[in-house]
């Protein structure tokens, strides 16, 4: 005999939900209570209460209390009362339940709601509650047919037909079908829950093939009992509430070929389903000696038994809130990441990560089979991919980039495909005693320098170093391109006595005094300052000694090209000693050039010191004796012109 659970079995998304929020408000709270029991099934209830989720049947009772809204939802009057009146209300109304609200809230006035459903049931009275028209619900034909004859319907502008989330789905066809037949204007909303349809499609197509089916749920629970209306009209059916109940005669008179097929209601916890599954297993084998069977039955076990500790799977994202992503495994539990869990980023939203559909790998790190629930991580799966990942980075030597997320003691943190990446404060690039905190939010540029598997994975990143070799690759780029005549502009590094060096980008060039303007120059400080941007020209270069000579001079403001345009040798000018020697003195004839007058052209008398005949900053006639346009240089003499002049005799 083989034993099979319906692929979709036991609690549903909406269910598992309630609970899991409930159970949070209670641990957020101390206790909650519930409006009428969270679930139709009494062993979760009863573990419910004790953990400090009581079910009470009346909102009075509930004043200045925390209270959960079941997943069936409740009328507005009574959510709106709840809000006035509690401390806290934790909306646990199914999303599915909660679309049906807004459809029956957005009909005009004038319009008229039939919600095809059991109009005793909590979920109904939720959904006519919020109706803003007149809205009736009707379960069967008969009740739909009386509703035609008592002409509550009329002549509405607007007929609307939603269903009871759990109703019969090709039932609500036929009867939805009739609306349209007697009135004209008919809006139908299929809002049967899939979730119910599964369930029912799933028992259905079990039943089919096994000898017995045993539905376990609540026997209060219309979604079992009707799980178990559809078992039974292809096999033999049993209902129970949990193992305990199973009822072993029933296996006698089955093949040894036969399957048994096991179903759940919407309100049955996993390890419920568990319980009855191991105990059909023991039966089995106690009745069935045959060695290959118990393996099998075994395996059986293990495939049904598949969310644990460890586990990687891939997850369906199904919706998205501030505080988790709650995903489907396709497994018994409903499965939540929690903010924390998604991303190592400690700035980043949940739905900034991931959004409904999505599809992404996770790790199982807490099974709660008591409410169906199991805790998942995505960061801890990106984590050991992240390190793989780092690791092989690190081998390749590759400059990876990612966003700084945190400063923290020591260093900083950079999220590189969610791996957190420490990068010690001497390799941030940020010199001693600069601020950190002026990298946050930045996108960096980094090396690894360190993969560990120790305490979860530790990753060590260096700015410093993806800066050094991109510098490194931008002097060698230099020294391949660098021409004579190539222009700069740059900025003022240092100065010293001898010229001023210049950050042209990758390296330093240096400006030599005379370089930096055409006219004299006495000290560089005098010219320029630190930061000064300069442009500049490329005189010469040594790429051996990784040197460049650098002028700040423009050719075209050459004032040797101007003074030999405006003078020639014979003219007779005014020139400004500029500074004196032992063999001279030298005069500017204008900026940028200057003249020598040598100490035989000053006086047709010897001079034997020219300081007795000359001063600085003094103006003089002089004549220009020769102009050497190969050397620029000027010869300038006094005394010719004194010589020039006719003596009083010869006059
Ligand atoms: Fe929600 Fe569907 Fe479950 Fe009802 S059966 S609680 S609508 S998921």
């Amino acid at each position: 005999m083989k034993i099979e659970v319906a692929e979709n079995a036991g609690f549903c998304f909406g269910v598992r939900r309630a609970i899991s929020l409930a159970l949070d408000a209670a641990r957020e709270y101390g206790e909650v209570y519930t409006l009428g029991e969270l679930i139709h099934n009494e062993i979760v209830v009863d573990r419910l209460d004790k953990k400090g989720v009581h079910a009470v049947d009346d909102l009075s009772m509930c004043r200045g209390r925390s209270v959960v809204l079941r997943s069936h939802g409740v009328p507005r009057k009574v959510e709106e009362q709840a809000r006035k009146e509690c401390r806290a209300v934790i909306d646990a109304t199914c999303p599915f339940v909660k679309k049906i609200h807004d459809i029956a809230g957005s009909l005009p006035e004038s319009a008229k709601l039939i919600v095809i459903g059991d109009g005793g049931h909590p979920e109904v009275k939720g959904i006519v509650g919020h109706a803003a028209c007149r809205a009736f619900s009707c379960k069967d034909k008969a009740e739909l047919e009386s509703l035609f004859e008592s002409g509550e319907i009329g002549s509405a502008d607007k007929v609307a037909v939603v269903s009871q989330t759990t109703f019969d789905r090709s039932r609500f066809a036929d009867l939805s079908e009739q609306v349209r037949e007697r009135y004209g204007c008919v809006e139908i909303f299929d809002t049967v829950c899939d979730a119910t349809a599964k369930r029912q499609e799933s028992a259905r197509g079990l039943a089919r093939r096994a000898a017995l089916m045993i539905v376990v749920g609540g026997r209060s629970s219309s979604n079992t009992r009707k799980l178990a209306e559809i078992c039974g009209q292809y096999c033999k059916t049993v209902f129970v509430s949990c193992a305990a109940e199973l009822p072993m005669q029933a296996l006698k008179g089955l093949r040894s070929d036969s399957i048994i097929g096991i179903t759940a209601g919407a309100s049955t916890p996993a390890d419920t389903i568990k319980e009855v599954h191991e105990k059909m297993n023991k039966e089995i084998i106690n009745n069935n000696e045959n060695e290959e069977d118990f393996a099998s039955l075994l395996e059986q076990d293990q495939s049904f038994n598949r969310l644990y500790t460890g586990k990687r799977v891939k997850a369906t994202v199904v919706s998205v809130s501030k505080k988790e992503a709650v995903v489907e495994v396709g497994a018994k539990q409903t499965g939540y990441i929690t903010r924390e869990e998604l991303s190592n980023d400690p700035n980043a939203e949940v739905e900034d990560i991931v959004k409904p559909g999505d599809v992404i790998d996770a790790v199982v790190i807490k099974v709660d089979d008591s409410v169906g629930t199991a805790a998942l991580s995505k960061k801890r799966v990106d984590a050991a991919l992240g390190l793989e990942k780092l690791e092989a980075v690190k081998e390749s030597g590759e400059t990876i980039e990612g966003n700084v997320a945190q400063v923290v003691k020591g260093g900083v943190i950079v999220i590189y495909e969610n791996t957190r990446v420490f990068i010690p404060a001497s390799h941030t690039g940020v010199p001693r005693g600069g601020k950190l905190d002026d990298l946050k939010g930045k996108s960096v540029k980094f090396k690894i320098i360190e993969v560990s598997n120790e305490r979860g994975g530790r990753v060590v990143g260096s700015i410093r170093q993806a800066n050094r070799e991109q510098r490194d690759a931008e002097r060698a780029k230099f020294w391949e391109t660098i021409e004579v005549g190539q222009k700069f502009e740059g900025e003022v590094r240092s100065i010293e006595n001898y010229g001023v060096f210049v950050d042209i980008g990758p390296i330093d060039g240096l400006v030599h005094t005379a370089d930096l303007t055409w006219n004299r120059v006495g000290h560089p400080k005098d010219i320029v300052k630190i930061g000064d941007k300069i442009n500049v020209v490329v005189k010469s270069f040594d790429p051996e000694k990784k040197r460049v000579s650098l002028t700040a001079k423009d050719p075209e403001d050459n004032p040797w090209t101007k003074f030999t345009a405006d003078y020639a040798v014979g003219d007779v000018i005014k020139a400004t000693i500029v500074s004196i020697t032992e063999f001279g003195a030298f005069a500017q004839i204008i900026p940028g050039v200057d003249g020598l007058i040598h100490i035989s052209q000053i006086s047709a008398e010897r001079v034997a010191d020219i300081n007795t005949v000359l001063k600085v900053g003094q103006e003089v006639e002089v004549k220009i004796i020769d102009i050497d346009e190969e050397k620029n240089r000027v010869s300038l003499s006094i005394r010719a012109l004194s010589e020039s002049k006719p003596s009083e005799s010869e006059e």
